[in-house]
Protein backbone atom coordinates (compact mmCIF):
# COMPACT_ATOMS: atom_id res chain seq x y z
CA UNK A 1 0.00 0.00 0.00
CA UNK A 2 1.07 3.73 -0.45
CA UNK A 3 3.05 3.06 -3.05
CA UNK A 4 2.94 5.43 -6.11
CA UNK A 5 0.71 5.87 -8.61
CA UNK A 6 2.70 5.97 -12.09
CA UNK A 7 1.02 6.68 -15.55
CA UNK A 8 1.52 3.35 -18.26
CA UNK A 9 2.79 5.23 -21.17
CA UNK A 10 2.56 2.36 -23.34
CA UNK A 11 -1.09 1.59 -24.06
CA UNK A 12 -2.56 3.74 -26.39
CA UNK A 13 -5.45 4.96 -24.09
CA UNK A 14 -2.42 5.83 -21.35
CA UNK A 15 -2.23 9.95 -22.00
CA UNK A 16 -6.23 10.02 -21.55
CA UNK A 17 -6.16 11.69 -18.58
CA UNK A 18 -3.02 13.53 -19.27
CA UNK A 19 -3.99 14.47 -22.06
CA UNK A 20 -7.47 15.88 -21.29
CA UNK A 21 -5.82 18.12 -18.91
CA UNK A 22 -3.87 19.40 -21.82
CA UNK A 23 -6.65 19.98 -24.22
CA UNK A 24 -8.16 23.29 -24.62
CA UNK A 25 -10.80 24.08 -22.18
CA UNK A 26 -14.46 23.58 -23.34
CA UNK A 27 -15.98 25.47 -20.26
CA UNK A 28 -16.00 28.79 -18.58
CA UNK A 29 -16.72 29.68 -14.78
CA UNK A 30 -17.67 33.18 -13.84
CA UNK A 31 -17.83 34.01 -10.12
CA UNK A 32 -20.05 36.74 -9.20
CA UNK A 33 -18.90 37.53 -5.78
CA UNK A 34 -22.65 39.71 -4.08
CA UNK A 35 -24.67 38.68 -1.62
CA UNK A 36 -27.61 40.87 0.11
CA UNK A 37 -26.60 38.95 3.93
CA UNK A 38 -24.07 36.17 3.76
CA UNK A 39 -26.03 32.96 4.89
CA UNK A 40 -24.55 31.37 8.20
CA UNK A 41 -23.27 28.52 7.05
CA UNK A 42 -21.55 30.24 3.93
CA UNK A 43 -17.46 30.28 3.82
CA UNK A 44 -17.78 31.44 0.09
CA UNK A 45 -15.67 34.52 -1.56
CA UNK A 46 -17.96 37.10 -1.32
CA UNK A 47 -19.03 40.90 -0.84
CA UNK A 48 -22.36 41.61 1.21
CA UNK A 49 -24.06 44.83 -0.84
CA UNK A 50 -27.34 44.97 2.03
CA UNK A 51 -31.17 44.53 0.56
CA UNK A 52 -31.46 47.15 -1.81
CA UNK A 53 -28.59 46.67 -4.18
CA UNK A 54 -28.04 45.73 -7.08
CA UNK A 55 -26.68 45.44 -10.61
CA UNK A 56 -28.27 48.50 -11.46
CA UNK A 57 -27.79 50.59 -8.64
CA UNK A 58 -24.44 48.79 -6.91
CA UNK A 59 -21.04 50.89 -8.33
CA UNK A 60 -19.35 47.71 -7.02
CA UNK A 61 -21.01 45.44 -8.82
CA UNK A 62 -20.37 47.55 -12.12
CA UNK A 63 -16.73 47.70 -11.57
CA UNK A 64 -16.33 44.48 -10.93
CA UNK A 65 -17.76 43.75 -14.02
CA UNK A 66 -15.26 45.83 -15.72
CA UNK A 67 -12.70 44.03 -13.70
CA UNK A 68 -14.20 40.65 -14.78
CA UNK A 69 -14.45 41.34 -18.66
CA UNK A 70 -10.51 42.88 -18.53
CA UNK A 71 -9.81 39.43 -17.23
CA UNK A 72 -11.27 37.62 -19.98
CA UNK A 73 -9.83 39.86 -22.68
CA UNK A 74 -6.56 39.17 -21.45
CA UNK A 75 -7.47 35.53 -20.91
CA UNK A 76 -5.76 33.07 -23.99
CA UNK A 77 -7.93 31.70 -26.02
CA UNK A 78 -6.20 28.06 -25.68
CA UNK A 79 -8.41 26.52 -28.33
CA UNK A 80 -8.19 28.83 -30.83
CA UNK A 81 -5.87 26.98 -33.57
CA UNK A 82 -8.17 23.89 -32.67
CA UNK A 83 -11.56 26.02 -33.82
CA UNK A 84 -12.90 25.09 -29.66
CA UNK A 85 -15.31 27.50 -28.18
CA UNK A 86 -17.37 27.21 -25.02
CA UNK A 87 -19.54 24.39 -24.81
CA UNK A 88 -20.69 25.43 -21.18
CA UNK A 89 -20.36 28.39 -19.09
CA UNK A 90 -21.71 28.56 -15.19
CA UNK A 91 -22.22 31.52 -13.51
CA UNK A 92 -21.88 31.19 -10.08
CA UNK A 93 -22.12 33.01 -7.00
CA UNK A 94 -22.56 35.02 -4.87
CA UNK A 95 -25.72 35.60 -6.06
CA UNK A 96 -25.13 36.22 -9.82
CA UNK A 97 -28.88 37.03 -9.98
CA UNK A 98 -27.76 40.35 -8.88
CA UNK A 99 -26.23 41.42 -12.31
CA UNK A 100 -28.59 43.31 -14.83
CA UNK A 101 -29.35 42.23 -17.66
CA UNK A 102 -27.18 44.48 -19.38
CA UNK A 103 -23.84 43.30 -17.19
CA UNK A 104 -24.67 39.58 -17.76
CA UNK A 105 -25.16 40.24 -21.55
CA UNK A 106 -22.10 42.45 -21.52
CA UNK A 107 -20.09 39.42 -20.06
CA UNK A 108 -21.50 36.58 -22.04
CA UNK A 109 -20.32 39.11 -25.22
CA UNK A 110 -17.02 39.11 -24.47
CA UNK A 111 -16.80 35.53 -23.41
CA UNK A 112 -18.28 34.98 -26.68
CA UNK A 113 -15.76 37.32 -28.73
CA UNK A 114 -12.61 35.63 -26.55
CA UNK A 115 -13.50 31.84 -26.90
CA UNK A 116 -16.52 31.82 -29.29
CA UNK A 117 -20.03 30.05 -27.57
CA UNK A 118 -20.98 26.65 -28.76
CA UNK A 119 -24.82 26.60 -30.49
CA UNK A 120 -26.15 24.32 -27.88
CA UNK A 121 -24.03 26.05 -25.42
CA UNK A 122 -25.49 24.65 -22.06
CA UNK A 123 -25.15 28.50 -20.13
CA UNK A 124 -26.38 28.59 -16.35
CA UNK A 125 -27.07 30.40 -14.29
CA UNK A 126 -27.47 30.75 -9.99
CA UNK A 127 -30.54 32.84 -9.08
CA UNK A 128 -32.11 33.62 -5.68
CA UNK A 129 -35.34 34.32 -4.62
CA UNK A 130 -36.05 37.38 -3.51
CA UNK A 131 -33.44 39.10 -6.11
CA UNK A 132 -35.16 39.07 -9.10
CA UNK A 133 -38.12 39.71 -10.92
CA UNK A 134 -40.16 38.57 -14.05
CA UNK A 135 -38.74 40.73 -16.16
CA UNK A 136 -34.92 39.92 -15.72
CA UNK A 137 -35.36 36.40 -15.87
CA UNK A 138 -36.64 37.29 -19.64
CA UNK A 139 -33.57 39.46 -20.23
CA UNK A 140 -31.41 36.42 -18.87
CA UNK A 141 -33.17 33.84 -20.82
CA UNK A 142 -32.23 36.79 -23.76
CA UNK A 143 -28.97 37.32 -23.05
CA UNK A 144 -28.48 33.62 -23.35
CA UNK A 145 -29.22 31.62 -20.32
CA UNK A 146 -30.52 28.29 -20.73
CA UNK A 147 -30.27 26.52 -17.24
CA UNK A 148 -31.05 28.33 -13.84
CA UNK A 149 -29.77 27.00 -10.86
CA UNK A 150 -31.82 27.69 -8.15
CA UNK A 151 -31.39 28.11 -3.94
CA UNK A 152 -34.35 27.76 -2.72
CA UNK A 153 -32.40 25.59 0.48
CA UNK A 154 -35.90 24.68 2.76
CA UNK A 155 -39.38 24.94 2.39
CA UNK A 156 -40.12 26.21 6.01
CA UNK A 157 -39.51 29.54 6.71
CA UNK A 158 -38.23 29.45 10.20
CA UNK A 159 -35.58 26.97 8.70
CA UNK A 160 -34.94 30.12 6.70
CA UNK A 161 -33.99 32.18 9.27
CA UNK A 162 -31.67 29.63 11.53
CA UNK A 163 -30.01 29.77 7.97
CA UNK A 164 -29.82 33.70 7.95
CA UNK A 165 -30.96 33.34 4.06
CA UNK A 166 -32.74 36.44 2.93
CA UNK A 167 -35.93 35.33 1.37
CA UNK A 168 -39.32 33.50 2.37
CA UNK A 169 -41.28 30.59 1.18
CA UNK A 170 -43.63 32.85 -0.35
CA UNK A 171 -41.09 33.94 -2.15
CA UNK A 172 -39.38 30.66 -3.51
CA UNK A 173 -42.95 30.10 -4.61
CA UNK A 174 -42.98 33.79 -6.38
CA UNK A 175 -40.20 33.73 -7.68
CA UNK A 176 -40.45 29.96 -9.07
CA UNK A 177 -43.25 31.02 -10.89
CA UNK A 178 -41.64 34.03 -12.39
CA UNK A 179 -39.28 31.66 -13.76
CA UNK A 180 -42.06 29.46 -15.45
CA UNK A 181 -43.81 32.22 -17.13
CA UNK A 182 -40.75 33.64 -18.18
CA UNK A 183 -40.42 30.30 -20.35
CA UNK A 184 -36.49 28.69 -18.28
CA UNK A 185 -37.56 25.17 -19.53
CA UNK A 186 -34.14 23.60 -17.42
CA UNK A 187 -34.22 24.69 -13.82
CA UNK A 188 -32.39 23.06 -10.31
CA UNK A 189 -33.43 23.41 -7.72
CA UNK A 190 -30.77 23.45 -4.21
CA UNK A 191 -31.65 21.91 -0.95
CA UNK A 192 -29.62 21.33 1.94
CA UNK A 193 -30.72 18.78 5.03
CA UNK A 194 -29.20 18.53 8.00
CA UNK A 195 -29.76 21.99 9.21
CA UNK A 196 -29.77 23.17 12.83
CA UNK A 197 -33.20 21.81 14.18
CA UNK A 198 -34.65 20.04 11.20
CA UNK A 199 -36.68 16.85 11.84
CA UNK A 200 -37.15 14.25 9.08
CA UNK A 201 -40.78 15.38 8.70
CA UNK A 202 -39.15 18.84 7.52
CA UNK A 203 -36.87 17.34 5.22
CA UNK A 204 -39.58 15.16 3.60
CA UNK A 205 -41.73 17.88 3.12
CA UNK A 206 -39.34 20.06 1.50
CA UNK A 207 -38.40 17.28 -1.05
CA UNK A 208 -42.23 16.78 -1.61
CA UNK A 209 -42.74 20.56 -2.58
CA UNK A 210 -39.59 21.19 -4.61
CA UNK A 211 -41.00 17.57 -6.41
CA UNK A 212 -44.26 19.04 -6.59
CA UNK A 213 -42.99 22.09 -8.95
CA UNK A 214 -41.30 19.52 -11.09
CA UNK A 215 -37.79 20.98 -11.48
CA UNK A 216 -35.77 19.46 -14.23
CA UNK A 217 -32.37 18.65 -11.99
CA UNK A 218 -31.92 18.67 -8.20
CA UNK A 219 -29.15 19.35 -5.85
CA UNK A 220 -29.22 17.95 -2.43
CA UNK A 221 -26.40 19.29 -0.40
CA UNK A 222 -25.61 17.84 3.16
CA UNK A 223 -24.74 20.93 5.56
CA UNK A 224 -21.48 21.26 6.12
CA UNK A 225 -20.21 23.52 9.17
CA UNK A 226 -17.47 25.44 7.70
CA UNK A 227 -14.97 27.49 10.22
CA UNK A 228 -15.13 30.80 10.50
CA UNK A 229 -19.29 30.76 9.86
CA UNK A 230 -21.61 31.64 12.05
CA UNK A 231 -22.94 28.17 12.59
CA UNK A 232 -19.62 27.00 13.57
CA UNK A 233 -19.48 29.73 16.07
CA UNK A 234 -23.22 28.67 17.28
CA UNK A 235 -23.07 24.87 16.79
CA UNK A 236 -20.92 21.46 17.23
CA UNK A 237 -21.01 19.27 14.52
CA UNK A 238 -23.31 15.98 15.49
CA UNK A 239 -24.51 17.73 18.65
CA UNK A 240 -28.50 18.61 19.36
CA UNK A 241 -29.44 20.68 17.78
CA UNK A 242 -27.68 19.57 14.50
CA UNK A 243 -28.49 15.89 13.52
CA UNK A 244 -25.92 13.11 14.90
CA UNK A 245 -24.80 10.94 11.70
CA UNK A 246 -27.81 8.23 12.21
CA UNK A 247 -30.35 11.27 11.54
CA UNK A 248 -27.96 12.80 8.72
CA UNK A 249 -27.68 9.44 6.78
CA UNK A 250 -31.53 8.72 7.26
CA UNK A 251 -31.91 12.19 5.10
CA UNK A 252 -29.61 11.16 2.22
CA UNK A 253 -31.50 8.33 1.57
CA UNK A 254 -34.60 9.84 2.26
CA UNK A 255 -33.81 12.16 -0.21
CA UNK A 256 -32.77 9.20 -2.62
CA UNK A 257 -36.44 7.41 -2.44
CA UNK A 258 -37.98 10.04 -2.63
CA UNK A 259 -36.57 11.44 -5.91
CA UNK A 260 -36.35 7.94 -7.66
CA UNK A 261 -40.09 7.42 -6.88
CA UNK A 262 -40.79 10.91 -8.42
CA UNK A 263 -38.51 9.75 -11.29
CA UNK A 264 -35.44 11.39 -10.89
CA UNK A 265 -32.19 9.32 -11.94
CA UNK A 266 -29.69 10.00 -9.17
CA UNK A 267 -26.06 10.33 -10.98
CA UNK A 268 -23.81 12.21 -8.89
CA UNK A 269 -23.43 11.93 -5.14
CA UNK A 270 -25.43 15.24 -4.61
CA UNK A 271 -27.15 15.12 -8.13
CA UNK A 272 -30.06 14.07 -9.48
CA UNK A 273 -32.06 14.85 -12.73
CA UNK A 274 -34.82 13.88 -15.28
CA UNK A 275 -33.57 11.83 -17.75
CA UNK A 276 -31.54 13.93 -20.29
CA UNK A 277 -31.02 16.83 -17.79
CA UNK A 278 -27.82 16.18 -15.92
CA UNK A 279 -25.71 19.81 -16.03
CA UNK A 280 -23.03 19.29 -18.77
CA UNK A 281 -21.18 21.96 -17.02
CA UNK A 282 -20.46 19.98 -13.68
CA UNK A 283 -19.47 16.74 -15.50
CA UNK A 284 -15.89 18.80 -16.74
CA UNK A 285 -15.53 19.29 -12.60
CA UNK A 286 -16.02 15.36 -12.40
CA UNK A 287 -14.68 14.32 -15.20
CA UNK A 288 -11.16 16.81 -14.22
CA UNK A 289 -11.46 18.70 -17.53
CA UNK A 290 -9.69 21.79 -18.23
CA UNK A 291 -11.66 24.99 -17.34
CA UNK A 292 -11.53 28.93 -17.61
CA UNK A 293 -12.02 30.50 -14.46
CA UNK A 294 -12.86 34.12 -14.09
CA UNK A 295 -13.14 36.38 -11.29
CA UNK A 296 -12.47 36.72 -7.37
CA UNK A 297 -12.10 33.49 -5.49
CA UNK A 298 -12.32 31.79 -9.19
CA UNK A 299 -10.05 28.58 -9.48
CA UNK A 300 -9.00 27.67 -13.60
CA UNK A 301 -7.69 24.50 -14.40
CA UNK A 302 -5.86 24.45 -18.12
CA UNK A 303 -2.61 23.57 -19.34
CA UNK A 304 -2.22 21.25 -16.29
CA UNK A 305 -2.34 24.57 -13.63
CA UNK A 306 -5.18 24.67 -11.17
CA UNK A 307 -5.26 28.08 -10.03
CA UNK A 308 -7.53 29.73 -7.69
CA UNK A 309 -7.46 33.75 -7.50
CA UNK A 310 -7.48 36.03 -4.19
CA UNK A 311 -10.72 35.56 -2.22
CA UNK A 312 -10.77 39.42 -1.42
CA UNK A 313 -11.98 42.08 -4.07
CA UNK A 314 -8.84 44.03 -3.30
CA UNK A 315 -6.73 41.23 -3.94
CA UNK A 316 -8.55 40.02 -6.75
CA UNK A 317 -8.00 43.66 -8.49
CA UNK A 318 -4.32 43.82 -7.46
CA UNK A 319 -3.74 40.07 -8.82
CA UNK A 320 -5.24 41.48 -12.20
CA UNK A 321 -3.18 44.11 -12.87
CA UNK A 322 0.02 41.56 -12.56
CA UNK A 323 -1.90 39.10 -14.40
CA UNK A 324 -2.36 41.81 -17.57
CA UNK A 325 1.00 43.03 -17.30
CA UNK A 326 1.69 39.28 -17.79
CA UNK A 327 0.14 38.57 -20.61
CA UNK A 328 -2.49 36.31 -19.27
CA UNK A 329 0.22 34.27 -18.51
CA UNK A 330 -0.86 32.45 -14.70
CA UNK A 331 2.61 31.33 -13.40
CA UNK A 332 0.66 28.78 -10.99
CA UNK A 333 3.18 24.92 -10.72
CA UNK A 334 1.36 22.73 -12.58
CA UNK A 335 -0.29 19.40 -11.55
CA UNK A 336 1.90 16.42 -10.85
CA UNK A 337 1.25 12.96 -12.75
CA UNK A 338 0.01 11.33 -9.35
CA UNK A 339 -1.88 13.77 -8.63
CA UNK A 340 -3.92 13.96 -11.72
CA UNK A 341 -4.62 10.40 -11.48
CA UNK A 342 -5.65 10.55 -7.78
CA UNK A 343 -7.49 13.75 -8.37
CA UNK A 344 -9.33 11.66 -11.44
CA UNK A 345 -9.99 8.86 -9.15
CA UNK A 346 -11.85 10.78 -6.30
CA UNK A 347 -13.99 12.90 -9.06
CA UNK A 348 -15.22 10.20 -11.19
CA UNK A 349 -15.82 7.95 -8.18
CA UNK A 350 -18.69 10.49 -7.41
CA UNK A 351 -20.13 10.01 -10.62
CA UNK A 352 -22.87 6.81 -10.86
CA UNK A 353 -21.14 5.89 -14.22
CA UNK A 354 -17.85 4.97 -12.18
CA UNK A 355 -15.20 4.32 -14.19
CA UNK A 356 -14.38 2.02 -16.97
CA UNK A 357 -11.87 -0.80 -15.65
CA UNK A 358 -10.72 -0.33 -19.61
CA UNK A 359 -9.79 3.33 -18.61
CA UNK A 360 -8.65 2.42 -15.20
CA UNK A 361 -6.29 -0.47 -16.55
CA UNK A 362 -4.91 2.56 -19.52
CA UNK A 363 -4.60 4.83 -17.15
CA UNK A 364 -2.68 3.22 -13.94
CA UNK A 365 0.49 1.08 -13.35
CA UNK A 366 -0.77 -2.22 -12.85
CA UNK A 367 1.34 -1.36 -9.29
CA UNK A 368 -0.98 1.12 -8.77
CA UNK A 369 -4.40 -0.98 -9.39
CA UNK A 370 -3.08 -3.41 -7.20
CA UNK A 371 -2.85 -0.87 -4.99
CA UNK A 372 -6.73 0.69 -5.71
CA UNK A 373 -7.87 -2.82 -5.54
CA UNK A 374 -6.59 -4.10 -2.12
CA UNK A 375 -7.50 -0.26 -0.83
CA UNK A 376 -11.36 -0.85 -1.87
CA UNK A 377 -11.37 -4.85 -0.94
CA UNK A 378 -12.62 -3.49 2.56
CA UNK A 379 -15.35 -1.57 1.04
CA UNK A 380 -16.43 -4.23 -1.33
CA UNK A 381 -17.04 -6.60 1.14
CA UNK A 382 -19.82 -4.53 2.47
CA UNK A 383 -21.36 -3.77 -0.48
CA UNK A 384 -20.16 0.15 -0.72
CA UNK A 385 -18.31 -0.58 -3.76
CA UNK A 386 -19.15 -2.33 -6.77
CA UNK A 387 -15.97 -3.97 -8.86
CA UNK A 388 -17.52 -4.74 -11.88
CA UNK A 389 -17.00 -6.36 -15.32
CA UNK A 390 -16.80 -3.04 -17.21
CA UNK A 391 -16.28 -0.26 -14.15
CA UNK A 392 -15.91 0.09 -10.73
CA UNK A 393 -18.56 2.36 -8.96
CA UNK A 394 -19.88 3.10 -5.28
CA UNK A 395 -22.88 1.85 -4.84
CA UNK A 396 -26.51 3.72 -4.44
CA UNK A 397 -27.40 4.51 -1.63
CA UNK A 398 -24.74 3.54 0.53
CA UNK A 399 -21.40 3.89 -1.45
CA UNK A 400 -22.52 7.16 -2.11
CA UNK A 401 -23.59 7.60 1.63
CA UNK A 402 -20.31 6.90 2.63
CA UNK A 403 -18.32 8.31 0.04
CA UNK A 404 -16.31 10.76 1.96
CA UNK A 405 -14.90 8.61 3.58
CA UNK A 406 -14.17 6.21 0.94
CA UNK A 407 -12.56 8.66 -0.86
CA UNK A 408 -10.51 9.95 1.55
CA UNK A 409 -9.13 6.19 2.91
CA UNK A 410 -8.67 5.70 -1.40
CA UNK A 411 -6.65 8.63 -1.59
CA UNK A 412 -4.55 7.79 1.64
CA UNK A 413 -3.75 4.74 0.83
CA UNK A 414 -2.59 5.88 -2.77
CA UNK A 415 -0.66 8.84 -2.09
CA UNK A 416 2.72 8.72 -2.91
S1 LIG B 1 -26.59 33.27 -1.15
FE1 LIG B 1 -25.10 31.61 -1.46
S2 LIG B 1 -23.12 32.63 -1.74
FE2 LIG B 1 -24.54 34.15 -0.88
S3 LIG B 1 -24.19 34.06 1.30
FE3 LIG B 1 -25.89 32.67 0.87
S4 LIG B 1 -24.92 30.66 0.54
FE4 LIG B 1 -23.29 32.20 0.43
Amino acid sequence: MGSKISMVTADAMAESWMAQTYAPPRSAYVHIPFCRRRCFYCDFPISVIGDRQSGDTSPAIARYVAHLCREIDATPNLGADAGVSLETVFFGGGTPSLLSGQQLRQILERLREQFGLADAAEISIEMDPGTFTQDKVREFLGAGITRISFGAQAFQDELLAVCGRSHSVAEIYQAYAWLQEAGADHISFDLICGLPHQGLDQWQESLEAAIALKPQHLSVYDLIVEPKTVFARRYEPETDPLPDGELAAHFYRQAIAQLQTAGYEHYEVSNHAQPGYSCRHNQTYWQNRPYYGFGMGATSYSQGQRFSRPRTRVDYVKWLETYLSQNGQLNAPVVSSNDLILETLMLRLRLAAGISRAELAANLSSQALDDLHRAIAPYRKRGWVDWGEDAVRLTDPEGFLFSNSILSSLFNALEP
